[in-house]
Order: structure tokens, then C-alpha cells, then sequence
């Protein structure tokens, strides 16, 4: 049997291209951070509110490369991850004093995910009650701050 050697594709596999038509892909490449709510930029993931927020504060963090799986995200970007998240707890325990703060990955549609595509990391803070009625009845959330308000009162803690 002969082998056909394609070395170039194992760099296209590790460095996976833009998708048309992906926020998470799309909002970065934009260079408008504070119009879409952009708060942080590191070396291989960026931090981003959720302009769907379940509590005020929710925002993702986001890898650059549009890869689907903490497997095909590698190394780097998953230890850039978690030291974003971090940072992030910090500073929404000091802007938020919430009792408690969620992070999540929702890996596939089944599992949550709104953009199954692109791996997102969402931190939230949480008190107790923040899932009231309404949201469990009504499926309308009630969040008490806009996003802009949001955004100008955690944005000076990434700089
Ligand atoms: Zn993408």
C-alpha cells in the first residue's frame, strides 16, 4: 500500500478557520470591542458578555479558533482558560458580591449549547432566588442591569 504524506493538513486541523457566520468568530474580528461587548483580549481566548444573559454579569470565555471541543482546543488555549476564569471570579465577586458564581460548558446541542460550534466557557454570578418564577414560568428572565451598564462597570478590571 502507498501512503500519501500531507503534512499540511495536520496544520489546517490544528488551526482551524474562521467560520462565516459564527459570533464567536465573527465579533472578534470586528475590532468594535465595546460595541460588541468585548471586555478582554488574551493571547488565544477573548472575554465576552452574553447578550443573553441569565444573571447580570454572565460573560463566556471564548478561544479565538473555532473548534467545538476542549479536545481539539489543545493545551495552551484550555491553561489560558482557566486562568481567565479566574481572573474573571475575581472580578465578578468584587463588582457583583454574589453568593456563588456557575461555570459551564455546554458541549453539543443536546447538552445546551446555543453555539454548539464554538466552545464558549460561561461564568455567572448567582444568588440565592436569581432563578425566580418568572424564568421557570414564564421563560422570560428578569435581569436588573443592561448590558452597557454591565459592560462599563467590569470592562476596567480586564486593562
Ligand atoms: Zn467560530
Amino acid at each position: 500500500m502507498d501512503h500519501l504524506w500531507t503534512p499540511w493538513r495536520y496544520q489546517f486541523v490544528q488551526d482551524p478557520q474562521p467560520a462565516a457566520g459564527c459570533i464567536f468568530c465573527d465579533k472578534p474580528a470586528e475590532h468594535r470591542d465595546q460595541q460588541n461587548f468585548i471586555l478582554h483580549r488574551a493571547r488565544l481566548n477573548f472575554v465576552i458578555l452574553n447578550l443573553y444573559p441569565y444573571t447580570s454579569g454572565h460573560l463566556m470565555i471564548v478561544p479565538y479558533s473555532h473548534v467545538a471541543t476542549l479536545d481539539q482546543a489543545g493545551p495552551d488555549v484550555r491553561a489560558e482558560m482557566i486562568e481567565l476564569a479566574a481572573r474573571a471570579e475575581k472580578l465578578l465577586r468584587a463588582a457583583y458580591r454574589p453568593e456563588g458564581l456557575n461555570m459551564g460548558l455546554n458541549l453539543g446541542k443536546c447538552a445546551g449549547a446555543g453555539i454548539a460550534a464554538h466552545l464558549h466557557l460561561h461564568v455567572l454570578p448567582r444568588w440565592p432566588g436569581d432563578a425566580n418564577f418568572m424564568s421557570v414560568v414564564g421563560e422570560t428572565r428578569v435581569i436588573p442591569e443592561d448590558i452597557p451598564t454591565t459592560y462599563s462597570k467590569l470592562r476596567s478590571g480586564w486593562t
